[in-house]
């Protein structure tokens, strides 16, 4: 399709809210074409940053204007932002898909039955109490032998593809799924090097809550006090991605104010001030770290906001820490070792690698375990298709990046998939059926150290624990929960 297929009509400018021009600097070498999740599985000039750049381009110059066809190939766009990475001559096109969204969202651009399911999503999924009320319902059902007997035989595409897109990412539920254990101080184990801050995330603490306690252990081993405030929400990363401003900054202010009230004389939080507050999924991180944009002259939280791996690279792991790692187990039970090293791989979730530029501290992390050999994927920067809620909106082409993506993941011959953003995981969990467990780095050390075992980590996953001095190891019990 070209930009004559859209219809001309009278300009709304998009990008008001940027510099003019902000699209110029496309040269249109096509150099992002590769590296775009949507034109690989759509292969359509519409569907990749050079088309969309052009689009807006010819709306800012009047000659177009916003209407389904247009919506269309934005809402293509995954929002990865593997074309700014790629981009030679400094296109953002991370500020002008976020210019584009808000725009998306005026009524009559979407089928009624579009808006309606993406308005229910965020009604739903940014709120831990509504979600876990939804998914009260869903408990019994989800790992139960009626999933895997609609799984099998796919009855589930009676329902449609969004319904059958949601049923597939359905974890199996844990009680920790539906609350939130966490005390609000949380006293380092070992003497204290620091005081952080813990986002749990919305999405998070109810599909993988093993995430948020590993995470726990991990810092409170380092000497790291932490705090968890109670009454903390979401952080505005599903909105946000979804150009809904308003609602995000909502969020934003929320979670500030939350920390704010955990923490001065008399407060469950303790005294004194946060170092930082740390995230533990790449999406959240990513938003989190817009917030001095987001909140426009509302105050933020007054310490930076870091992933973990990014913190604990900064900070260093602990002498005693790396002194309790201790070589994990292969699938058939036996222990990693020099000769038999646990091969892992490492999924960059977009928002971690092209949003934040973290890519070194959560493999330099793994590697600290030892006998874990860390094996790189050819596409290893390709989006796996979750983004956000685009995994339910645009299920078909999701759905063709999550093959893809697994496909190069097992082509390492990996043992085990760590992948620190919680839409990512679910998305790996769904194409890979099982068969390869995928964890948080975070669950993989605590593991490792003996302090956590997720139920994300497979039971042939499990770490061998020292008994006494020298060789003298013997097996953990079952895993928690
Ligand atoms: S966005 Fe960058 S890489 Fe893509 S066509 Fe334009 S100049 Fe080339
Ligand atoms: S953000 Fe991702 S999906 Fe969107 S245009 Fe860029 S590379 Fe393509």
């Amino acid at each position: 399709m070209t930009s004559a297929d859209v219809t001309s009509k009278p300009t709304d400018n998009i990008l008001s809210s940027l510099p003019a021009g902000a699209a110029d600097p496309c040269v249109h070498c096509g150099f992002c074409l590769p590296t775009c999740a949507s034109y690989r599985v759509l292969g359509s000039e519409m569907d990749s940053p050079r088309g969309r750049i052009h689009i807006l381009k010819a709306i800012e110059n009047g000659e177009l204007e916003i209407d389904a066809t247009v919506t269309g190939h934005f809402d293509t766009c995954l929002g990865c932002f593997a074309c700014v990475s790629a981009c030679p001559s400094g296109v953002r096109y991370d500020q002008l898909i976020e210019a584009t969204r808000p725009k998306l969202n005026q009524t009559g651009l979407r089928a009624p039955c579009q808006n309606l399911f993406r308005q229910l999503l965020l009604l739903i999924l940014p709120y831990p109490q509504r979600l876990r009320t939804v998914l009260q319902s869903l408990r019994i059902y989800a790992g139960s032998p009626l999933q895997n007997l609609i799984r099998r035989y796919e009855l589930i595409n009676l329902l449609g593809p969004q319904l059958k897109a949601m049923e597939a990412l359905l974890p199996e539920l844990s009680p920790s799924s539906f609350r939130d254990e966490h005390k609000v101080l949380n006293p380092a184990n070992v003497p204290r090097r620091g005081r952080v801050g813990l986002v749990l995330g919305c999405v998070q603490r109810c599909f993988d809550p093993g995430v948020n306690q590993a995470t726990l252990e991990v810092l409170k081993a380092n000497g790291f006090e932490v705090v968890v405030p109670s009454d903390q929400g979401c952080c505005g990363a599903v909105t946000h991605h979804q150009g809904q401003l308003k609602q995000t900054h909502d969020f934003a202010e929320k979670l500030v104010r939350s920390f704010a009230l955990a923490i001065g004389p008399g407060r469950p939080g303790g005294n004194e001030p946060l170092e930082a507050v740390l995230v533990t999924a790449s999406g959240c991180g990513h938003t989190m770290k817009a917030y001095d944009a987001l909140l426009d002259g509302s105050s933020n939280f007054g310490v930076p906001v870091m992933d973990v791996h990014e913190f604990l690279i900064e900070r260093g792991l602990s002498k005693t820490f790396l002194g309790s790692l201790q070589p994990m187990l292969h699938p058939d039970g036996k222990p990693a070792s020099i000769d038999a090293p646990l091969a892992v791989t490492y999924h960059d979730a977009c928002h971690m690698i092209h949003g934040q530029g973290i890519t070194s501290q959560p493999r330099q992390l793994l590697q600290t375990i030892p006998h874990l050999f860390l094996r790189e994927a050819t596409e290893a920067n390709l989006c796996c298709g979750s983004a956000g809620i685009y995994n339910l909106v645009q299920p078909e082409e999701a759905a063709e990046l999550g093959r893809i993506k697994v496909a190069e993941l097992r082509k390492t011959s990996a043992e085990l998939i760590a992948s620190a953003n919680i839409g990512c995981s679910l998305q790996l969990r769904r194409h890979l059926d099982g068969d390869v467990a995928v964890a948080h780095p975070m669950e993989i050390l605590a593991c490792s150290a003996g302090l956590h075992q997720s139920p994300s980590i497979q039971k042939s996953l499990r770490i061998t624990k020292v008994a006494g001095e020298g060789d003298n190891r013997q097996l953990l019990p079952p895993a928690i929960g």
